[in-house]
């Protein structure tokens, strides 16, 4: 038995023996009632300090004594524990909070419907938060670019949003969220002006060197010509130097022009300049420029195409995109080999393939054969001309209409250069058409 326990029942069957021996004494009963009164009033006497103890009323323990003391004492420890506890887990949260705070990047909590919860010292920076004022308040009406309202209702967060910061614009933010719990949102909000500004750096590099080529090689290009009408035939060696002269710097100047395209496609707002482009006339233009390519070769290039066919884009981009596939197309096929290029429009929108069967690319290459300059195999690139910038500029024309760019292909078999547009694209209703 618990010793305090036994100590208390000994000090009541005392307490009651002695009470019983008084009242045998003084002849009366009164004594035992009496007796039972001081025990039940001590109890309650030790209660009360108990509960003024544990109502933080008096600030030490009481200095109860038997059962009441062993339950002050017990108590005392699991409040001791429990304030222990409590510290290791303040510490815990501090420390968690200073190392958020020392964050470069800001983090922000919102709670399931929108409203902020917690940010640190660097998405109070960026975006100008106040203590106090700010907490509990909407996101959205903190941050009023409606780009950034459409990225946090739409739910959608598997790419990161770029905007201006509110509160000053040359400072480039990148928003990546992330959900967790029943709707609750962390933000991780990056400084990316640095790197903003050092692409387009690059961009304007480019773009400045391919403008400045420009003009020399229009000149160059122009007095080889020239060159090659005064030299007179029989200077066979002089006229094998122009030939190749002429040859090398038109693979410049369709560098040259490849670069620009590709810098404008980049620089420009792709909402610009978007009309109904009727396809049939486009393609077949297309053709017959691919078909001149190299006729020696004796290739067979079909279309087919409704005559009534329109996509909604950019007339000019389309068809740099198009043609470029359909040049892929007759250089990376050998002679006799067969061509198509085939549209239709479904439930999904319009499509455009470039069908051929000659050499196909190793599966291994083409994720990355939209990537500039990247050629599977240099020498074979090289020799049948072109800039290894052609399938990059579908790509970024295809991604300016929302579009994307499939590639299929069996080395040895063929290949297919699928582009894909989103039924916004479409000027009327989904209808399949084909015809040759
Ligand atoms: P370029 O043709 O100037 O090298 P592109 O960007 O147009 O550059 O194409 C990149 C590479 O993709 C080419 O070097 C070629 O290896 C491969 N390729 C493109 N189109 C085809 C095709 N129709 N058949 C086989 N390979 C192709």
């Amino acid at each position: 038995m618990n010793p305090e326990l036994a100590r208390e029942i000994n000090r009541l069957l005392a307490l009651t023996g002695a009470a019983v021996l008084v009242a045998l004494f003084a002849g009366s009963v009164w004594p035992l009632p009496a007796a039972l009164l001081i025990y039940a009033g001590w109890h309650l006497h030790q209660l009360w300090q108990l509960y003024r103890w544990v109502a933080g009323e008096t600030r030490e323990p009481p200095d109860n004594s038997g059962l009441w003391g062993a339950l002050t004492q017990r108590l005392e420890q699991l409040f001791k524990r429990e304030a222990q506890g409590r510290t290791h887990l303040e510490n815990i949260i501090e420390r968690a909070r200073d190392s958020v705070n020392a964050l470069g990047d800001g983090v922000i909590l919102t709670d399931a419907t929108g409203h902020l919860e917690y940010w640190n010292d660097a998405a109070a920076h960026y975006l100008r938060f106040r203590d106090q004022v700010d907490l509990g308040q909407p996101l959205t009406n903190l941050i009023r670019e409606p780009r950034f309202y459409r990225y946090f209702k739409n739910n959608d967060f598997d790419e990161p949003l770029e905007i201006t910061a509110p509160a000053d614009d040359n400072l480039v933010l990148q928003f990546r969220i992330t959900e967790f719990g029943p709707g609750d949102r962390l933000l991780l909000v990056r400084d990316v002006s640095r790197m903003r500004h050092l692409e387009q750096m690059r961009k304007d590099f480019v773009a400045n060197v391919s403008h400045e080529l420009k003009t020399p090689l229009t000149v160059l290009r122009g007095w080889l010509e020239t060159l090659g009408d005064t030299v007179p035939e029989e200077q066979h060696r002089v006229h094998r130097a122009l030939d190749q002269m002429n040859q090398q710097s038109g693979r410049m100047q369709a560098l040259v022009q490849d670069l620009l395209l590709l810098s404008r496609l980049e620089s420009t707002d792709p909402q610009e300049q978007k009309a109904a482009v009727p396809l049939r006339g486009t393609l077949e233009r297309l053709c017959e420029d691919a078909r001149g390519l190299d006729p020696s070769r004796n290739q067979t290039i079909e279309l087919e195409v409704a005559d009534d066919a329109r996509l909604v884009g950019h007339p000019g981009e389309l068809e740099s995109a198009f043609g470029n596939l359909l040049t892929n197309a007759v250089k990376y096929t050998g002679a006799d080999g067969q061509i198509r290029v085939r549209y239709w429009q479904d439930a999904d929108g319009a499509h455009l393939a470039v069908e051929d069967n000659g050499m196909g690319i190793d599966p291994a290459h083409i994720p990355r054969l939209t990537e500039r300059f990247y050629r599977p195999d240099n020498a074979r690139a090289a020799s049948v001309g072109g800039t290894g910038l052609g399938l990059a500029i579908v790509k970024h024309v295809l991604l300016r209409h929302n579009a994307h760019l499939e590639i299929r292909s069996e080395p040895g078999k063929g290949s297919a250069f699928i582009c894909h547009f989103p039924p916004e694209s479409l000027v009327s209703g989904p209808t399949v058409v084909a015809s040759g």
